[in-house]
């Protein structure tokens, strides 16, 4: 737990949030600022900054096997959708609390950077 962490303090339950998936090590939640119709994170519940913090890579199997799961459940599984995980200031992360963005309901661009 990072204490200055704003997903620290959502996983500790300090800030309370809907989770729309949790498990014992992964939660998710709706992004406060959606992109898309469907646009949800799904994070570990330890502190782990971005991808170059990660230490046991099995953390991506619990991650996207919820993915897979809560895009079932949003109903975007068979239209598609798209799973984005910003690294650091030019990869765009401004949370430093790893997380995949789930985003769907709508046709994307097909430029992943765009
Ligand atoms: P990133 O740029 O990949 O670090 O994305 C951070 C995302 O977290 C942004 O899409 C924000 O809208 C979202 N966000 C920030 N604070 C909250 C919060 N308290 N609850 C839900 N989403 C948040
Ligand atoms: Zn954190």
């Amino acid at each position: 737990m990072d204490k200055n962490c704003i997903f620290c303090k959502i996983a500790s339950k300090e800030i309370s949030k809907e989770f729309l998936y949790e498990s014992d090590l992964v939660m998710a939640f709706h992004d406060i600022n959606p992109e898309a119709p469907v646009h949800i994170l799904i994070l570990p519940k330890v502190h782990i900054s971005n991808i170059n913090e990660v230490q046991d890579m099995g953390i991506f199997g619990d991650l996207f096997t919820a993915a897979k799961e809560i895009a079932e459940k949003e109903g975007v599984s068979e239209k598609g959708y798209r799973v984005v995980i910003n690294t650091g200031k030019d990869g765009g992360q401004l949370v430093d609390h790893l997380h995949i963005h789930l985003i769907g309901g709508k046709k994307l661009g097909s430029k992943v950077s765009g």
